[in-house]
């Protein structure tokens, strides 16, 4: 046991490890530049370690072996694929979303080419690029107008812009709600131009409370629906239809943020199509919340409303790009000819016994875990209730800790992430295909 020093002295020089049989094959793969590089990281924390007390410096092949775990690492992509074992169907962290094959293909497809995506090709001249995305809503919740954004959170400001800019918006303090991410409603108004005027209080806002904070500046009255909480108890809203006739005595516009919204069906949500119908003028929702489709923002309403959103300058910022506009229209498509195709709405019909099947399929390729009965969510912004029945498989391995199965199945790739219930590992399989079983087998396999 020398010291620190002599055990530095005693590294091998960068030169002398690009030499080795292990570097010839890595210099196929890996340019040399960058193989010198990675094994000047090793040296270097190498040396950190030697001086921080590490024993005796590792061997030349690991050093080697420590390269080439850079050099592959460097190459992974930083977005990744994900296999979502959380139960939560709309995972914001997760990217929402899967999109349905349709959609997938249609992106696929434009991504690679050019397209029409400004050229109406039965005249040969400028085209719009919502068109086709703008009549299937239109056909989809009968409105008058529609138009598509980059997100909700565009939605909702192009429309506070354009239709209260250099006005007052009137809101109730029940719902100046952050809606996740730090993305906050007071905020979005302010930056839209418009002035907020809050009214009545967090649990209770009547009629009234909105009447009396009218004055020659209002423009807007808006509703934002509570997506991601719930107040419950000595409550009180002022419903939409209300809220639209006040509009109307006062030559007001009405504009809903519905969140996530719903395009048909009974059930808590509104539909848009019922917000239109009780008078709003102007509907907002986010496009991958409502339709299981690519990150989007979706409005309807009056053709006046939607006509001031085309002509305020913002709407140029805030447009959609080719890829997602292509599979925005493919997802639409599906909605009207297919729904029960879409991959979130098929999760969500689900049946007990499928996921039981699933649930039971995992734990005999795992060949270990219990079955769990557990609530899965819908997610992105539901009711935070709104719980469904799912099923999962337990993991509580004997020589790991759940936290740190769960750190190395998230490294795996893909990765698969699962959520952690008193020191077991729950794999929910409310959110997982059928075939991504086999590979969270090997995961777990590879993990434990
Ligand atoms: C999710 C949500 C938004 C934002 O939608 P994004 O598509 O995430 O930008 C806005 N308002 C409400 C009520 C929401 O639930």
């Amino acid at each position: 046991m020398g010291s620190a020093e002599e055990k530095l002295r005693g590294l091998p020089q960068v030169q002398r490890l690009l030499e080795t049989r292990q570097a010839e094959e890595l210099a196929g793969t890996f340019s040399r530049a960058a193989l010198t590089a990675a094994l000047r990281e090793v040296l270097a924390e190498v040396r950190t370690e030697l001086r921080n007390g590490l024993e005796a410096a590792p061997g030349a092949d690991a050093m080697l072996a420590g390269a080439r775990a850079r050099l592959e690492a460097s190459r992974r992509p930083g977005l990744r694929r994900v296999i979502n074992a959380t139960g939560i169907v709309l995972h914001t962290n997760l990217g929402r979303a899967p999109l349905a094959e349709d959609a997938a293909a249609a992106v696929a497809d434009m991504a690679r080419s050019y397209s029409n995506l400004e050229l109406d090709l039965t005249t040969g001249s400028r085209g719009s690029r919502t068109e086709p995305v703008e009549s299937l809503l239109r056909a989809l919740t009968g409105a008058e107008a529609a138009l598509a954004v980059n997100n909700g959170a565009a939605a909702l400001l192009l429309a506070l812009s354009a239709l209260a800019g250099g006005g007052e918006v009137v809101v109730s303090r029940g719902e100046l709600v952050e809606i996740g991410g730090g993305f906050r409603i007071p905020e979005v108004i302010q930056q839209g131009g418009a002035r907020l005027v809050e009214v009545g209080s967090t649990n209770k806002t009547r009629l009234a409370d909105y009447r009396a904070a009218i004055t020659e500046r209002t423009r807007v009255l808006l509703k934002v629906h509570q997506s991601n909480f719930r107040m419950l108890g000595f409550t009180e809203e002022t419903g939409m239809a209300e809220l639209a006739g006040l509009g109307r005595e006062h030559g007001l516009k009405l504009v809903v943020d519905l969140g996530s919204g719903k395009l048909r069906g009974p059930g808590a949500e509104p539909t848009l199509t019922e917000a239109i119908a009780v008078g709003a003028d102007l509907v907002t929702c986010s496009g991958d919340k409502l339709l299981g489709g690519p990150q989007a923002g979706l409005l309807i309403g009056s053709a006046g409303a939607i006509d001031r959103l085309r002509r305020h300058p913002l709407l140029r910022a805030l447009r959609l790009d080719k890829m997602s506009l292509a599979a925005l229209e493919a997802t639409l498509r599906l909605h009207r000819d297919a729904p029960a195709t879409i991959p979130v709405n098929r999760m969500l019909a689900q049946t007990q016994t499928e996921l039981q099947r699933r649930a039971e399929r995992l734990a005999a390729l795992l060949g270990t875990g219990e079955i769990a009965r557990t609530e899965g969510f819908a997610g992105g912004g539901s009711l935070p209730e709104e719980r469904i029945p799912s099923c999962a498989v337990a993991l509580r391995p004997p020589t790991l800790s759940a936290t740190e199965l769960a750190r190395r199945l998230r490294a795996h790739s893909p990765a698969v992430v699962g959520r952690i219930v008193d020191a077991s590992l729950l794999l929910d399989v409310l959110a997982v295909r059928d075939d991504e079983l086999e590979t969270i087998a090997q995961a777990v396999k590879a993990a434990s």
